[in-house]
């Protein structure tokens, strides 16, 4: 059977309490700890009651689905009095490829996924000529297993500071991802290095006043991303089982 509203109503409920207990094991404040809903795996369908269960923030992590469902839901938006379709944002949270970009900008708030010089040169030049300024995460390697995607952490620093001279990109902050073993040590420790690499840059300004996110933690690892500093927990499964 097809999932419901209430369901979903439920489990970001569940989910939300869970943030809430992660933030007061660590002295944090819940309202910097944002959900960004991750659609991949559920159809159209079950992404209009999501909405309809006031989520406003989604992502997709293929430019292949990315396109397609932000308009599905903008003419489904534009059809209803409420939410107004300014309501919903999405994020694009998967590996982009430089060809991609300029549909990358033009459909998403934020790109949590720039991981190398290159894309970013890419980004800030498309972001550039559509008169705009992108948005983005730099994406970090903290795992000590070999991952995609991702730059590595000890070239983040720099990275992250000539992304910040780009005069169309806007760094709003560092994403990653846990290690896949899912183990929970390795998980933490990569959640804590990202946190204080992101410390450091705040301190040195690199991004100024917008970089204050820090994107890490999905369905299997949220509340450790949460105790570590997330500001944004990338969840999918968890709000569709
Ligand atoms: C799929 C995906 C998620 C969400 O994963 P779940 O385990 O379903 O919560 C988060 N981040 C990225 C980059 C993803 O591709």
């Amino acid at each position: 059977m097809a999932i419901t509203t209430k369901r979903i109503e439920k489990n970001l409920q569940a989910i939300g309490e869970n943030i809430n207990s992660a933030c007061a094991r660590a002295g944090r404040d819940p309202r910097e700890v944002r959900i960004v809903a991750v659609t991949k795996s559920v159809e159209i369908d079950v992404i209009k009651k999501l909405i309809d269960a006031g989520k406003g923030v989604l992502a997709e992590n293929r430019m292949q689905q990315l396109v397609p469902r932000v308009k599905q839901i903008k003419d489904y938006l534009g059809r209803r009095k409420s939410p107004p379709a300014e309501a919903v944002e999405w994020h694009m949270i998967g590996h982009l490829q430089r060809n991609k970009v300029k549909a990358a900008i033009e459909n998403s708030t934020l790109i949590h996924s720039v991981d190398s010089l290159r894309l970013a040169e890419e980004v800030n030049d498309r972001a550039a000529k559509l008169g705009v300024i992108a948005n983005v995460l730099l994406q970090v390697n903290c795992s000590r297993e070999p991952q995609k995607y991702g730059c590595a952490i000890g070239a983040a620093y720099h990275l992250g500071e000539m992304m910040d001279e780009m005069k169309n990109i806007q760094l709003c902050g560092l994403m990653t991802m846990g290690p896949m073993s899912g183990d929970p040590v390795g998980t933490r420790n990569a959640f804590t290095r990202l946190s204080e690499l992101f410390q450091e840059m705040r301190n040195d300004k690199i991004g100024g006043e917008h970089f204050r996110e820090l994107s890490m933690g999905m369905s299997g690892d949220y509340k450790i991303a949460v105790e570590e500093g997330a500001t944004l927990v990338r969840i999918g499964s968890a709000i569709f089982e």
